[in-house]
């Protein structure tokens, strides 16, 4: 195809402002799928993804549209991850389109999401097309709406195309926008394969799928390609471009995005931004930019039921096959049993996995208090990374801590606004910014990760009934005053409650985490002390009094069917209870003493 007749894009939005309903709008209008195979949110494809309205892994659709001028022309939609988590994939699959629709709910206006997307499309240097969407609902506002996509974004609007996704209003605009307002892309076709790896997945009849955006040269069914940060070499099974299913083709050239098979057998040997060239005519120079995504969240994750150990490392496996940025190792935990540490983009990243573990494989899990990834500066100049708070060297060891801070993006109504700052200030943040736009305030904070993995959004949520929108992106590391704090259950170690804290903050988290433990221990024939502690130092105590002897008597009483109920119930109470030294601890009691509120 030639150039002047292709145009590539992509589509940046906040959740729900429509994204998924306009890209089904395109591939219906242009008759790229046929009516009667038209589907709902055609572009997402799992189901997680469907029920949250969020889009994990970037899909992308080739449509042909006969534009106004006579001429058809090509238009590969790559649809691109909607969260922050996963920003290296964004900041790839913008660098292989020339532009972006951005899509604004014009009832609500500019999110958090909206400008973390639409600043990665200015950066990768694309031209813009601002879309105002939903303009059937009475509340939509466009006039106000363009006014502040040029105050906060600061970008051209006025000539915005105003459309309702929805009921199909204004489509063939936004294809004649594609058409006249994006740039056609660029390549030489006579040069040396360079071609871009913008995603890939696990399929389980072809094997891996890697989706890729042609620079220069031409890429042909049956070449032997290369990857060239994995040296790997790979001869070509099938070249395909996707409507959305595959279509086999012959060639793609310059400008032109597809997919190919080669017997690659797991999504870990296909790196997001490497540069594919041909094995005997290689490209002399890579595509900058190249990093491998790194976990930056971890928990443990546990099967509730024992037994279930082995169907969750199958799950985990499977989830791993077509998910390279997910990780996992096995872990023991004398509270918990066998399970895994896993390592996470982000807590969105570790919600879906969560998710898709519990839902599509039916598993009971219990989840530890997600932690960061902590720099460890011993005093012999080693730096160590700590993943797992029980794995802390000794103090004495120890120079300096530093953590990962971030830099958060919080949109919020005015009326709000105060809530939202003492919440941030609580969690040590340090604010760099705050403006207003229309009604609303933007602020930027400086904060710890370590204090937003835990219950941060939640909180944000709850505090501004949901009227926040919140973004961030991590900035680098710092040092502060860490500390490992312990949690000690009849002076026994409970290695599942380790957590770190700042110092400020760990009387008031070491207190918070006694209190709940007292409510959640059943009570022994004996007295038992519930501690937190900070090295061998004590900061909170409570303690579980004894039983009385008599306190069961009483519930023996009673008709014989109510009897049967306390006897099973006991029973099934029983597997699930831990031996801490003398003390039995419900399992019960960890999920809820790890369930953060
Ligand atoms: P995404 O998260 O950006 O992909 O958003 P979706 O396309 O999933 O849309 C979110 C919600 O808004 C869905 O319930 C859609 O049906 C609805 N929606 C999308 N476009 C319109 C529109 O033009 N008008 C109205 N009234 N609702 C819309
Ligand atoms: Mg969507």
């Amino acid at each position: 195809t030639e150039l002047s007749r292709i145009r590539n894009f992509s589509i940046v939005a906040h959740i729900d402002h429509g994204k998924s309903t306009l890209a089904d709008r395109l591939i219906q209008l242009t008759g790229t799928v046929a009516e009667r195979d038209m589907k709902a949110q055609m572009l997402d494809a799992m189901d997680i993804e469907r029920e949250r309205g969020i889009t994990i892994k970037a899909n992308s659709v080739r449509i042909e549209y006969p534009a106004q001028d006579g001429h058809t022309y090509i238009l590969n939609l790559i649809d691109t991850p909607g969260h922050v988590d996963f920003a290296y994939e964004v900041s790839r699959s913008m660098q292989a389109v020339e532009g972006s629709l951005l899509v604004v709910d014009a009832t609500q206006g500019v999110e958090a999401q909206t400008l973390a997307n639409v600043y990665q499309a200015i950066d990768a240097d694309h031209e813009i097309v601002p879309v105002l969407n939903k303009i059937d609902l009475p509340a939509a506002e466009p006039e106000r709406v363009k006014e502040q996509i040029e105050d906060v974004i600061g970008i051209e609007a006025h000539n915005a195309v105003l459309i309702s996704a929805k009921t199909g209003l204004g489509i063939p605009d936004v294809l004649e926008a594609i058409v006249q307002r994006l740039p056609a892309p660029k390549g030489e076709r006579d040069a040396p394969l360079k071609a871009m790896l913008v995603d890939s997945w696990y399929d389980s009849y072809l094997g891996v799928v890697v989706l890729i955006r042609v620079m220069d040269g031409v890429i042909r069914k049956g070449d032997t390609i290369r990857m060239m940060k994995t040296a790997a070499t790979y001869k070509l099974d099938t070249l395909a471009v996707l409507k959305p299913q595959m279509v086999q083709i012959d060639a793609l050239g310059p400008g032109e995005i597809g997919v190919f098979t080669a017997s690659i057998k797991q999504v870990r040997d296909t790196r997001v931004g490497d540069t594919i060239t041909h094995e005997k005519k290689q490209t002399p120079k890579a595509l900058p930019g190249f990093k491998p995504s790194v976990p930056v969240v971890f928990c443990g994750l546990f099967p509730v039921d024992a037994n279930d150990f082995d169907d969750l490392r199958d799950a985990m496996e499977k989830l791993a096959l077509n998910d390279a940025s997910f990780s996992f190792e096995m872990e023991t935990s004398a509270a918990l049993g066998f399970g895994f540490r896993c390592g996470f983009l982000g807590l969105l990243h570790l919600e879906v996995i969560r998710d898709r573990l519990e839902r599509e494989y039916d598993l009971d899990l219990i989840t530890t208090a997600p932690s960061v990834v902590y720099d460890v500066h011993m005093k012999s100049g080693e730096v160590e990374q700590l993943h797992n708070p029980a794995d802390m060297p000794d103090l004495t060891l120890v120079d300096h801590i530093e953590e990962p801070r971030i830099k958060a993006t919080i949109l919020v109504p005015d009326e709000y606004l105060g809530d939202v700052l003492k919440l941030c200030q609580e969690r040590r943040g340090i604010q760099l910014d705050l403006t207003y736009a229309g009604p609303r305030a933007m602020v930027v904070y400086d904060l710890p990760l370590n204090e937003v993995v835990f219950d941060f959004y939640d909180r944000l949520k709850s505090v501004t009934k949901g009227y926040a929108s919140f973004d961030y992106q991590i900035i680098g590391y710092r040092e502060d005053n860490l500390v490992k704090m312990s949690v000690l259950v009849n002076d026994e170690p409970v290695d599942a409650l380790s957590m770190m804290v700042h110092r400020d903050r760990a009387e008031l988290r070491g207190r918070a985490m006694v209190e709940k433990l007292k409510e959640l221990i059943p009570r022994h024939m004996f007295k038992i002390p519930i501690q937190a502690a900070i090295g061998g130092k004590v900061i909170a105590r409570e303690t579980l009094s004894a039983l009385r002897k008599d306190v069961t008597a009483k519930c023996y009483g009673g008709d014989a069917s109510r009897k049967r109920k306390l006897l099973d119930k006991q029973k099934a109470g029983k597997k699930k209870m831990r031996q801490f030294g003398k003390v039995e601890i419900p399992q019960e009691a960890f999920i809820s003493a790890l369930k953060m509120d």
